[in-house]
């Protein structure tokens, strides 16, 4: 039997608005999320061999760390492309074998022929293949595969690997899949329509490992729609979760991807809730019915979308909005309407992107029929992009996108929102109570943003109303005073 040094390299993300770079400095952490994919790896890899892993948002990749390894795995998003193509050259450089999988590489393999072995589609079933057939010299360039995985077998991510003091939250998957088909999105062409689910022993398993880390605090469920099967939630993984949080003290609390349809269930509302969510990210993408047939976001249509978020909001839950504009149905009238909405709605976490089309999407079929594919999607709708020709004229459209940004996160719309979401929102009676580190985030918010800040005006006025008016969401409004700090600063530069 073979055993090798195993280098699992995460590379650097970008400056991102869910990199949340700018704020990381309050909380004197590195990075927004360990690099859970690449753990999940880690611990189909057979014991014997030895593993490391360097995550560049949070340490250097030395060349003695290059030349400790006999072989080099990383995975990969879209956005991580250019320090994906800077660690691929320095390995080739000192004759470090390559292993590379992920979305990423998964997207667009026929970018990284120069990688020795593409382990493609789901790692559970391709990992394995190339594993087994390395072990007799006998290991292919590719691996893929048409079959989805069976993650009820996936095991408990490597969580010893990973450096958890440099972190400001944990991440955890209980699902993969969507049976929504909006035709900007790839997930169902990379994870499938019909939603798999991890059993609730195995999410209990998967807090216990988190757990003994010693992390405490904020775990977000990386499911692409963490409510895609109700019944098993409410029959079984809500309750487990309920069970374990509260019998370890609440320890954890939750953030997931859900579809807006979770404003129509209120027991399924109130059992996340009481398990400890206190929110959730949900594609709104645009307030115009038109747009919204045109990109076939039926689960938005024919709603009061406005008094959706706000039932969530009132349950106990901020939700955390997901806004495009550039459909073609858009109009010059769309910046002013989506201003208004995103206000109105009080979604203080607002990420408003230019509408992209990734490679696996059916958008981008339809645009490649079209002729108006010019590139390909740099995975960050936020960075003023698009991959495609609009309708709209690109100025126009260029310059409404900004006059978005540049106003929702000016000081004053931001601070108003966050106003205006504390006064409907109803936090579920779990303290987050006030640690050491909380107390140095807060005065350092004073001294810059209370002093040194443009929006020192706006956030001792936010302080002063929540002192007031809603004592019990003080470190709340903290928080989105840093949060909006970062998203100011992103849409400065
Ligand atoms: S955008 Fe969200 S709801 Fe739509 S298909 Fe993708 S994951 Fe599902």
């Amino acid at each position: 039997m073979i055993t090798m040094k195993i280098l699992l390299v995460y590379p650097k993300i970008p400056v991102t608005y869910w990199g949340f770079q700018h704020a990381l400095k309050f909380v004197s952490k590195k990075a927004a999320f360990p690099p859970l994919g690449l753990v999940t790896i880690a611990s189909l890899i057979p014991d014997r061999h030895e593993k490391k892993l360097v995550d560049l948002n949070v340490e250097k990749l030395t060349d003695k760390d290059l030349k400790w390894a006999d072989c080099v795995f990383i995975s990969a998003m879209l956005i991580q492309k250019a320090s994906v193509r800077d660690i691929i050259d320095r390995c080739k450089r000192l004759g470090v074998k390559t292993v590379a999988g992920g979305p990423l590489f998964t997207s667009e393999r026929e970018a990284y022929d120069d990688v020795d072995h593409l382990i493609l589609n789901e790692g559970e079933i391709t990992m394995p293949e190339f594993l087994a057939d390395l072990e007799r010299g006998e290991a292919r360039h590719i691996y893929t595969t048409d079959q989805w995985a069976d993650i009820t077998k996936t095991p408990v991510p490597d969580w010893s690997l990973v450096k958890v003091g440099k972190y400001s939250s944990f991440n955890i998957q209980y699902s993969r899949g969507c049976p929504f088909q909006c035709d900007f999105c790839d997930i169902t062409t990379l994870f499938g329509r019909v939603p798999r689910t991890k059993d609730a022993g195995q999410i209990v398993r998967e807090l216990e490992a988190i757990y003994a880390t010693g992390w405490r605090g904020e775990l977000f469920f990386v499911d692409d729609n963490f409510i895609s099967n109700r019944k098993k939630l409410l029959e079984s993984v809500l309750p487990a979760i309920i069970e374990w949080n509260e019998s370890h003290g609440r320890p954890f609390c939750f953030l997931t991807e859900v579809s807006i349809n979770i404003a129509d269930d209120e027991d399924l509302m109130k059992m996340m809730v009481q398990a400890g969510f206190n929110g959730a990210f949900i594609g709104i993408e645009t307030p115009d019915d038109t747009c919204l047939g045109e990109c076939q976001k039926t689960q938005n249509r024919n709603r009061d979308l406005i008094s959706c978020v706000s039932k969530i909001q009132e349950a106990g839950m901020e939700v955390l909005g997901g806004f495009i504009v550039g459909f073609d149905s858009d109009n010059e009238t769309i910046f002013g309407r989506m201003i208004r909405f995103i206000q109105e709605s009080g979604i203080v976490t607002a990420m408003v992107g230019l509408l992209n089309a990734p490679t696996g999407s059916r958008l981008y079929q339809r645009l490649m029929k079209e002729g108006r594919i010019e590139t390909r999607f740099t995975g960050d709708n936020t960075d003023y992009t698009m991959n495609f020709v609009p309708k709209m004229d690109r100025n126009i459209l260029e310059k409404g996108y900004e006059k978005i940004v540049k106003t929702i996160y000016s000081p004053k719309y931001f601070y108003e929102r966050v106003v205006n979401f504390l006064t409907r929102y109803h936090p579920n009676g779990i303290s987050e109570g006030y640690s050491f580190s909380d107390i140095r985030a807060f005065l350092r918010t004073v001294f810059r943003l209370g002093i040194f800040g443009k929006e020192r005006r706006y956030y001792w006025k936010l302080l002063r109303w929540s002192a007031r008016n809603r004592p019990d969401t003080f470190p709340l409004a903290i928080r989105f005073a840093i949060y909006g700090y970062h998203f100011r600063k992103l849409y400065e530069s």
